[in-house]
């Protein structure tokens, strides 16, 4: 997979407001942020979308989700949004696969 933003973030090559890291993931708050509290959860492996994942990545992707919960309550919400882009198509522009956080507000349903 090509270099992207978030692998030069995961490299420290750019700069970016990390607010958890372990072995398998990291945790940044997105630059333009669409609600007070907006957090990007990605995996180190480099997966440009979620439908390039397959079954080896089972427990990666499952553990993306208990940080993003983590993360979440460290944040002091208790309500919040899950989003995940996959593809132009669907609004992705950068393909690092990342999870959208986001909290603080409400949030309607259903999203644009
Ligand atoms: P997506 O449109 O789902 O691919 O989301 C990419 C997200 O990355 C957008 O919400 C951007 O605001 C965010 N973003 C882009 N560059 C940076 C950066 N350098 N640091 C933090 N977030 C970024």
């Amino acid at each position: 997979m090509a270099d992207t933003l978030f692998s030069k973030i995961i490299k420290r090559e750019i700069p970016a407001d990390i607010i958890y890291e372990d072995d398998d993931a990291l945790v940044f708050r997105d630059i333009n942020a669409q609600a007070p509290v907006h957090f990007l959860v990605i995996p180190k492996k480099p997966i440009a979308k979620l439908s390039d994942a397959s079954a080896e990545d089972q427990a990666l992707l499952g553990h993306l989700l208990l940080v993003a919960n983590k993360v979440a309550a460290q944040e002091g919400l208790t309500d919040f949004r899950l989003n995940v882009n996959n593809g132009a198509g669907a609004s992705q522009t950068v393909f690092h696969l990342h999870i959208h956080v986001l909290g603080g507000r409400p949030f309607s349903w259903p999203p644009g």
